[in-house]
């Protein structure tokens, strides 16, 4: 391409530079090819020149940042600790500083003398010997980006640069560079901007260029700020666009109009061994006022593990099934409950048999790997195996009224005569379209109900379910044993153990958890510094626990391999089981009633509650032990929280207000990038977000005065809802 051309934001990259193969690679994994991808390829973070220190400057308590060489490096353990560490001596011009890592010794490994690294971490001291403990390790071949290049010269011109994510082939550096290229080939000539021009007046912000300038190039703090800011905004913007036009669309439709008789209702309830909590029966009466309304129904059910959503699934299920419509036209309607996996949809499909039993009400079940219906022609009190077509043939002739199922709900061939219920189990990403699938063309839209346990803020709940009305079950069922959950210092890990030990020895087992699966790859994950699963493992069976059975479970292994290390931990010939965080979502092993967690600071508060919520599944009392190498105060708060919140609501409002944005995990799962999480942690930006976006949407539904909206939460719909 000759200079003077016109590069538009849809232009690949590879047309414009000249890039080697490694480069290209590297592009293709952080999904880089037009130059509108490189704009929008966001810093994480901008380092100051100030936070870069000379070893000779280093003063005891500061957080710094070194670059320099490494000189030595060796395992040792400690004198009395008996921690084994590595230390290294790293030299830059001024001088030599030692780092120390405790409990990672295989950090040696990595240190390869005359290696060049970048060094970020807490400054100690010992014997008036400045030190660096445990600092987060990056090997790099770059200095800062400085406007002479060298760290070395004074030169204040430029205050912060950016940091962007690396990957083999394309650091920082080139990143900003080729920004810097596109920059001045004209590249944001062509751009523009689906932000609306009275939005960005209203509320501040800069418009796409200005900002685009400021994220990758500021000149001072607040340009990045800005930008950032816009980039939040944005985001959240065109998430709440899509879902509320969605929730707009469906509202244009009609809904069964569903009344049930109360005393028909309090019979079926009183079919439960217990009674429902406050929140349970608040949660019935949103879902019985929406669905009288004659509208669709599109609600999410919010709550906890354990906070009793299916005795509400069931509940609206039976009003929908037994109660006929107002308009009486259509006979009985019918219910799906769609769950995430054969296990879950086959322990739904046995609860619903309780509840049922009895009534006229005929039940399905539609998996995989086959089809059931109750009752049984021969049995009325039991479930029978029968071939998937008969069944599929009952649900087309509305005899069968609920279908409880996995995604096989939603294939073509399942046709239901009056769907008027859908009920979906743990699926966040169930969208209009794949409700669509469920009813015939033209029919009415059957009332929706979705279900989950993942424990989210506010400020994430309104954006992803922008779509939805919210109903939070924050109660739980009486007579539960609160978990113990403790944080353990240094000095009690012997306590713990031996704790541990005697609760396996009275019948119980524990998970071990680890951050991470195997020693960090030396290439790759420089900076990765956390246990390994299977290292650990190792260690706890020779070292700490040598009298009982322990096993590993990890995301890499073979679902064979898998299924029988699970199997043998039910049966409880594992007594230990030392696992990734990934341990599937289905365990359910009621005996293992304690749960430890090491480097505890890695996980997002809401993860850790669910991994905690794995061993509350029994009248034993559970425990839960929180670990970390961590002393950052910010670290401490967050795992205290875990030990104080009340429940997974709060934990999801602390984390977000505890950690850091750029940290925060999660985002990626909801479809929301570290910057969007940014708005996420700022209410007023939602509502701001919200507002703006039903003004539009009530103005023009179909957007036809917004054309660059439209096909913006058109790409990005794609990029959320077909998985
Ligand atoms: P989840 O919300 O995780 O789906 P479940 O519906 O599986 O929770 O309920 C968990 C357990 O609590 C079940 O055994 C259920 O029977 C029981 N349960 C539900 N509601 C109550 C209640 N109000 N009182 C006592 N136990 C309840
Ligand atoms: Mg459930």
């Amino acid at each position: 391409m000759k200079q003077g051309d016109i590069v538009s934001p849809k232009t690949p990259l590879e047309t414009i530079f000249r890039l080697t193969p490694i480069q290209k690679t590297g592009l293709a994994k952080l999904s880089i090819t037009t130059v509108e991808d490189l704009l929008r390829y966001f810093p994480v973070r901008y380092t100051s020149i100030a936070d870069i220190k000379h070893i000779a400057d280093l003063s005891k308590g500061e957080d710094v940042t070194i670059y320099g060489r490494v000189v030595s490096s060796k395992t040792s353990k400690g004198f009395r600790t008996k921690i084994p560490m590595t230390e290294a001596i790293i030299e830059d011009a001024t001088g030599r500083v030692k780092c120390v890592w405790f409990h990672q010794a295989y950090i040696v490994k990595m240190l390869v003398p005359e290696m060049m690294v970048k060094l970020s971490g807490h400054v100690e001291e010992r014997g008036e010997v400045p030190y660096l403990a445990n600092p987060e390790l990056v090997r790099t071949n770059e200095l800062p980006l400085d406007a002479s290049g060298s760290l070395f010269e004074d030169n204040h011109e430029m205050l912060v640069y950016p940091v962007y994510p690396e990957t083999k082939g394309i650091t920082s550096r080139f990143i900003y560079h080729h920004i810097q290229k596109l920059f001045s080939k004209g590249a944001l000539g062509n751009i523009v901007d689906p932000i609306p021009e009275d939005i960005l007046t209203k509320y501040h912000l800069p418009t796409l260029k200005t900002a685009l300038v400021w994220i990758h190039t500021p000149q001072k703090e607040s340009d990045a700020v800005a930008a950032r800011k816009r980039f939040a905004f944005e985001e959240v913007f065109m998430i709440q666009l899509a879902r509320q036009r969605e929730r707009a669309q469906t509202k244009e439709h009609r809904g069964f109009i569903i009344d049930p008789e109360p005393k028909a209702l309090a019979q079926f309830t009183a079919r439960f061994p217990f009674k429902p909590t406050a929140s349970q029966t608040h949660a019935l009466e949103d879902i019985f006022s929406d669905i009288k309304k004659g509208v669709p129904m599109a609600r999410l059910l919010e709550g906890d593990v354990g906070s009793g959503k299916t005795f509400v699934a069931a509940t609206a299920a039976y009003a929908v099934a037994a109660s006929a419509p107002a308009d009486n036209k259509f006979g009985n309607l019918q219910v799906a409950y769609m769950a995430p996996t054969e296990i879950l949809a086959e322990q739904h499909f046995k609860s619903f048999i309780e509840y049922f039993k009895g009534l006229p009400v005929e039940i399905g079940l539609l998996t995989g790997s086959g089809a059931k219906k109750f009752p049984s022609k021969t049995n009325a009190s039991e479930a029978t195996k029968v071939s998937r077509v008969q069944l599929l043939k009952w649900i087309a002739e509305g005899k069968l009224l609920i279908l409880i199922g996995t995604h096989s709900l939603i294939q073509k061939s399942v046709q239901f005569k009056n769907l008027g219920l859908a009920i979906v189990d743990e699926q966040h990403r169930f969208g209009t379209l794949q409700r669509g699938k469920l009813t015939k063309k033209d029919m009415i839209i059957p009332h929706f109900l979705s279900m989950t346990a993942t424990p989210i803020p506010r400020t994430l709940a309104l954006t992803i379910y922008g779509n939805l009305d919210l109903t939070l079950l924050d109660e739980m069922p009486m007579g539960r044993l609160p978990i113990k959950t403790e944080l353990v210092a240094k000095s009690n890990r012997k306590k713990m153990e031996e704790h541990i030990r005697a609760e396996i020895n009275n019948g119980r087992q524990a998970y071990i958890i680890c951050p991470r699966i195997d020693e960090p790859d030396p290439e790759k994950e420089l900076a990765l510094q956390a246990k390994s699963v299977i290292a650990e493992a190792k260690r706890i069976a020779e070292d700490i626990f040598p009298e009982f059975e322990v096993g590993i479970l990890h995301s890499k292994m073979k679902p064979d391999e898998k299924e029988w290390v699970m199997e043998e931990f039910k049966k409880g010939a594992i007594h230990i089981l030392v696992a990734t965080s990934v341990i599937e979502v289905g365990v359910n092993v009621p005996n293992a009633t304690m749960i430890a967690i090491e480097g505890a600071e890695r996980f997002g508060l809401a993860q850790l509650h669910q991994l905690r919520g794995r061993v509350i599944r029994s009248n034993h009392q559970a425990y839960c032990y929180i670990l970390t190498e961590s002393t950052s105060e910010i670290s401490q708060k967050r795992l205290k929280a875990l030990a104080t919140a009340k429940n997974g609501f709060e934990l999801a409002e602390l984390d977000l207000t505890l950690r850091g944005s750029g940290e925060l995990s999660g985002g990626k799962q909801w479809g929301i990038s570290d910057i969007g999480m940014e708005a996420i942690k700022n209410i007023k930006m939602v509502e701001a977000a919200r507002t703006e976006a039903s003004r539009i949407i009530a103005e023009d539904l179909e957007l036809t005065n917004y054309p660059l909206l439209c096909a913006k939460i058109k790409t990005n719909h794609r990029d959320t809802h077909w998985e």
